[in-house]
């Protein structure tokens, strides 16, 4: 078996040295792996249970057209979401169209002008800028009077309370805590941490609302941040929960009152959650649900491999191969655009879609340099499939997630260092 596999690498074009290094890595990563399954274990029944407990038929996996009036696997969905992240409700559609549109909902809707948002764990992801006004934008929440403010991680990656405490006032309404570290440096917050800063934050202002952008961080524990105090959740389904299938589509779980804002604000004052076609996507998005708990827990597996192939070759890697896990992004230094190339020219040669193509670095809007993607995906954009990107500007370095199997994943960080070699970055002689 072991020479099959290994031919089937080869003809595939992974060498011995990079596959025997491979393995050697592997053989000494079997306890950690065992603990990620354990954790897909747990949620895998946590997802199941709440599908029973919600009585999902077979009559939820169909859909509905035009208004969407008594949509019951819309409704059920919506159920079987809150039941997991055990708040009140929770708004699941395919008309919320990616994670940044869930966020600008959560916060437009839940904020009147004079209020201010609060962020206490630093600038937040790149398009949440022009959602509050940071960057000035059309329809921001700055144009609408909404003021915000900002308190920085301290440099070791600690909550600044003090600075946090003094940030509260009157007009402080909502609190926005980011979960993952998104395309920074920061480390991901556990859940426990996020339940240590708003028990901190409520003790001094417990009518304000905590919200936790949720993006890459679902199933990665055992517990959510709604378990911990968090008044709503927010995150994209084409990441972690909507496990690979979810073709479009975003969530927000959290109390009565936050969610059903949002879908007033979605839909329209007065109609709300009732209306909301779900056509004919439900089906995906239950078993994209029910597949979650295992997918993360392959994208997680690759994350560790990453850290772990990638450390002793000399290369910085974020987080660290031995550091605890809170979400699925692995970032990979490579001092020198050739190597944020190969890697991403790597990944994109194992995709099982458009692998034949080459990616080269674009002037993407937005970005104020270069920046090179690979992505080989069933889903458009999907980051829970293995995916990576990197700007060609300092310190050169990658940012990789995704996997919807952990042999799928394996595969593609072989194929990034199999790439890698051959441009010349790392000798065979280096992976004895
Ligand atoms: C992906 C992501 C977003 C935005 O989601 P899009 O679907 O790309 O709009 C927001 N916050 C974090 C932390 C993310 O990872």
């Amino acid at each position: 078996m072991m020479n099959a596999i290994e031919t089937m690498y080869a003809s595939l074009g992974i060498e011995k040295p990079i596959y025997e290094y491979g393995e050697k890595i592997l053989a000494g990563l079997s306890e950690r792996f065992r603990k990620i399954d354990e954790i897909a274990e747990y949620n895998q029944m946590k997802v199941v249970k709440a599908m029973q407990d919600s009585q999902v038929s077979e009559a939820c996996l169909l859909g509905t057209t035009g208004y969407g009036y008594n949509d019951i696997g819309r409704d059920t969905l919506e159920a079987v979401y809150a039941k997991i992240f055990h708040t009140e409700d929770a708004l699941v559609r395919p008309q919320i169209t990616c994670g940044t549109h869930a966020l600008a909902l959560a916060l437009m809707s839940n904020v009147r002008p004079g209020d201010e948002i609060l962020s206490p764990v630093g600038k937040p992801y790149d398009t949440l800028e022009e959602v509050i006004g940071i960057r000035p934008s059309k329809g921001s929440l700055a144009e609408y009077g909404v003021t915000y403010k900002q308190v920085d991680l301290l440099p070791d990656g600690g909550f600044d309370f003090e600075g946090i405490k003094n940030s509260i006032n009157e007009k402080t309404h909502l609190v926005t805590i980011q979960r993952s570290k998104g395309y920074q440096t920061r480390p991901t917050l556990s859940v426990d941490r996020i339940g240590e800063l708003i028990r901190f934050i409520k003790n001094i202002k417990p009518d304000v609302i905590c919200m936790v952008d949720n993006c890459y961080g679902e199933f990665v524990e055992t517990i959510e941040p709604t378990d911990v105090g968090a008044d709503m959740v927010v995150g994209s389904l084409i990441k972690n929960p909507g496990g690979g299938l979810a073709p479009i589509g975003g969530y927000i779980a959290g109390k009565k009152e936050c969610v059903e804002n949002a879908a007033f604000r979605l839909t329209s004052p007065g109609l709300g959650k009732e209306v909301g076609a779900s056509l004919g996507i439900l089906k995906d998005f239950y078993q994209g649900l029910f597949l979650a708990p295992t997918v993360t827990a392959s994208a997680l597996k690759g994350a560790i491999f990453a850290a772990n192939l990638y450390e002793p070759l000399g290369f910085g890697v974020v987080p660290n191969s031995t550091e605890s896990r809170h979400d699925i992004i692995q970032a990979i230094t490579f001092g020198k655009p050739e190597g944020v190339i190969a890697f991403c020219q790597g990944i994109q040669a194992a995709a099982p879609v458009d692998s034949f193509v080459t990616p080269e670095p674009w002037d993407m809007p937005g970005y104020d340099a270069k920046v090179i993607m690979a992505a080989g995906a069933f889903v458009s954009g999907s980051s829970i499939e293995l995916s990576a990107d990197g700007p060609i500007k300092e310190p050169y370095a990658v940012y990789f997630q995704g996997g919807l199997t952990w042999q799928h994943a394996k595969f593609g960080i072989l194929k990034s260092l199999q790439s890698v070699v051959n441009s010349g970055l790392v000798q065979k002689e280096a992976l004895n």
